[in-house]
């Protein structure tokens, strides 16, 4: 029936050594159903929709694979949370398998929230429904953005309850992603393991994720600089659309650059680098500003476990692997400035625009101005909409923008047209995601959810009927944090 279905699992995690991953026992959840699959991600996928909804399959997306020849492992891994060193795992996940498309596109499918693994530690290995259609909505939004990130196939709830504060309806997400392969498998490898498991988990990586390094004498080097270019791109990205991510621990931070593990992750409103949504991220160490620091961060961790592999002498490998480190920043300054030419309509380069940008982001932090609205009103030239508009010194800078276009041959719709490409109308705003969530969970009313994930896979259309999509929070209603990972 898997098959039927169009899925072609081949599972070459399982051929490492049996220390990077354990078995996991079926799980057989009372009264698995299904309640919102990814149409357009089964079609990339190469899936076939009406085997998707079929019960038998719906029951394997729910952790039961005890009829099929699927044989799931969860992952070791390790990882710096908040600072601190940890031995993790997938403590709440199965890596059903790996499906790989005829165009020989590998992807990891993986149920978040089936049940306990030899890595639970004291959780119950479960997952609340309003968690995983939290993830559902906010990567799906993430990957409409234009970035790198696993996916959500399908969410099924399990007909139990998990206890959390309070009773709640449990679910398991099917989690789309090139691999799961994390820095903090790294770390695992490198503090559990020896030489061998750390080579040979590298050499897979290489060959899974970066194949054109495998033949480099150099190949871990590179690796390690992949690794540092991807991040810092990922990482810049989420800056230009104002996304938080709250739990950036070394354990959340993938080798392939895909953004991983939406908890408490948030879009700001009002721009200002100090916005924090997790509410167990009390020092702002994950705060909107700090996330490209945090970044470098995690890619140092990633060079520390790579060091017996760059190098045999040990000054040497430490030399190349923090040169290497160091190019973090060049490479995300690079991506967020070309990213905030276009949210400005600038074509050309000049030296100046850095100071542009940073004297626009000033004034938006200072009037506590939108950041999404702010750029979709100068998309728009919608001088009366926003509060700024009407401040002198933001006449001034306008002005000033006004005339760094002047010395670009660029017509006034063809930067219209690259400004709308480049700013979204629409981000999924927590009031809204909140609002649909509760819609579903506890009134199951799924109307709100599916207008919601309708409007934000479409964040360029700039069409009137979003609209009410744009809208900001009553300011005493703004919440101040949203959930942990529950
Ligand atoms: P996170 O903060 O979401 O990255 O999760 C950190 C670690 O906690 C990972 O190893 C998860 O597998 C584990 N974890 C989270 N929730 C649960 C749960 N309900 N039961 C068991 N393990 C969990
Ligand atoms: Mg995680
Ligand atoms: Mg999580």
């Amino acid at each position: 029936l898997l098959e039927e279905a169009g899925f072609n699992f081949y599972n070459s995690y399982r051929k490492l050594p049996s220390f990077f991953y354990s078995n996991v026992d079926n799980a057989d959840p009372i009264r698995p159903q299904l309640r919102i699959l990814n149409e357009d991600l089964a079609k990339v996928l190469e899936l076939d929709i009406q085997y998707l909804k079929k019960q038998e399959i719906i029951s394997i997306l729910s952790g039961n694979y005890k009829e099929t020849s699927l044989t799931p492992i969860a992952q070791a891994y390790a990882g710096h949370q908040f600072g601190n060193f940890t031995m993790l795992g997938d403590g709440r996940a199965m890596l059903l398998g790996e499906h790989v498309t005829h165009n020989n596109e590998r992807y990891d499918i993986q149920l978040k929230g089936s049940g306990k693994t030899t890595f639970s530690r004291g959780g119950d290995g479960k997952a609340t429904l309003g968690s995983m259609l939290r993830e559902y909505i906010i990567s799906e939004a993430i990957h409409a953005l234009h970035i790198p990130t696993t996916r959500s196939l399908a969410v099924v709830t399990t007909g139990e309850e998990v206890r959390r504060e309070v009773e709640m309806e449990g679910a398991v997400l099917t989690r789309i992603a090139s691999s799961h392969i994390r820095v903090g498998t790294f770390q695992y490898a490198r503090s559990f393991g020896g030489i061998q498991e750390l080579q040979v988990l590298a050499d897979y990586t290489i060959e899974r994720h970066y194949p054109t390094l495998l033949k480099e004498p150099d190949r871990y080097l590179q690796l390690l600089k992949q690794v540092v270019k991807k991040q810092a791109q990922t990482i810049a990205k989420w800056q230009l659309v104002g996304f938080i991510h709250g739990v950036m621990n070394t354990d959340n931070m993938t080798i392939s650059g895909e953004t991983i593990d939406y908890g408490p992750c948030a879009f700001m409103d009002e721009y200002n680098p100090k916005t924090v949504f997790s509410s167990i991220d009390h020092t702002g160490r994950y705060a909107y500003g700090n996330q490209p620091n945090m970044g470098g961060w995690n890619v140092a961790r990633f060079a520390e476990t790579l060091l017996p592999l760059i190098d045999e002498n040990e000054e040497q490998a430490l030399e190349l692997a923090q040169k290497a480190i160091s190019e973090f920043p060049d490479h995300f300054h690079e991506e967020w400035l070309g990213g905030m030419r276009k949210k400005l309509g600038l074509q050309t380069e000049e030296d100046e625009d850095a100071t542009l940008i940073r004297e626009l982001l000033e004034l938006m932090h200072e009037y506590q101005a939108d950041y999404t609205n702010t750029f979709v009103a100068l998309t728009m030239d919608d001088r009366t909409s926003m509060v700024l508009f009407q401040i002198e010194a933001f006449q001034q800078w306008y002005k000033k923008w006004q005339e760094r276009m002047t010395r670009q041959q660029l017509r006034v719709d063809a930067v219209k047209e690259m400004m709308k490409q480049h700013n979204p109308a629409i981000i999924p705003r927590n009031h809204h995601v909140e609002d649909a969530i509760t819609a579903a969970v506890s009134h199951h009313d799924d109307k709100p959810l599916r207008d919601l994930l309708a409007v934000i896979t479409k964040p360029f259309a700039h069409t009137t009927d979003q609209k009410e999509y744009a809208s900001l929070p009553p300011k005493a209603l703004r919440p101040q944090h949203t959930y942990c990972g529950t």
